[in-house]
């Protein structure tokens, strides 16, 4: 049994609200305790400060958010772990894999402004990217990613890097990149092929950055999720 510190326990008060995920026939309702989720998800902060939103019984609806994504949220508010991984097909959603509740869960993440959330699965997709080559860019909703993100986002960062660094491009033959994607992934290939002949055949940038904070979106203002580790 792992032990944990004392001081790591998790402050959630006694107020709890209902979030009602999804649209119709799709749609969850969960109860997650208030204190808590405003503090991770400024989105909630900002939902919850809002009078019109604070009258009894709190309800906050996300109807364009997918109660599955809202519900790995969740648990990892509550726990710290992202249970991603599927050993049979999610009855609602058959095509949806690991790597698919990953990217959705960033979006989810991007969606609720929680800066912790989205580098715990840029942590996890960074880990899967880096294992033996799969058609990961064939299975990648672009438009989605690029229209739900900014133009500084670490998940495009990482998009174009897999393009360049890791992607079998027989999978890509017939993909529509994005034009800020193209672009980035020709500068890539550009600066792959200027390398040294040795350097440039390597297909471990993901090892260089692994453990860094290299594709978080927190900031030099707010600490990272993870623990320093002992100097
Ligand atoms: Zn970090």
């Amino acid at each position: 049994m792992e032990r944990h510190m004392f001081g790591d326990l998790i402050h959630m008060g006694t107020s709890a609200i209902a979030v009602r995920v999804g649209a119709e026939p799709d749609i969850k309702g969960f109860t997650v305790h208030e204190q808590l989720i405003r503090k991770s998800s400024p989105f909630f902060e900002a939902a919850l400060s809002n009078p019109a939103t604070t009258a009894h019984p709190i309800l906050i609806k996300l109807p364009k958010c997918s109660p599955t994504d809202f519900h790995v949220y969740v648990q990892w508010l509550y726990t710290g772990r992202v249970h991603v991984v599927l050993t049979s097909p999610i009855t609602s959603d058959k095509d949806t894999d690991e790597y698919c509740l990953l990217i959705r869960g960033y979006l989810l993440g991007e969606y609720l402004q929680d800066t912790h959330y989205r580098d715990t699965l840029m942590d996890a997709l960074v880990q899967l990217v880096s294992g033996p080559i799969k058609s990961f860019l064939a299975r990648t909703e672009f438009g989605r990613i690029y229209q739900e993100t900014k133009i500084e986002s670490p998940l495009r960062r990482l998009l174009v890097d897999v393009a360049v660094w890791r992607h079998n491009w027989e999978y890509a033959k017939e993909q529509d990149f994005p034009k800020e994607m193209f672009w980035g992934v020709m500068t890539g290939l550009a600066d792959r092929c200027q390398r040294p002949a040795g350097e440039a055949q390597s297909t471990s940038p993901f090892e260089v950055v692994k453990g860094t904070c290299h594709y978080h979106c927190h900031g030099d203002d707010t600490p990272c999720y993870k623990p320093k580790p002992p100097v």
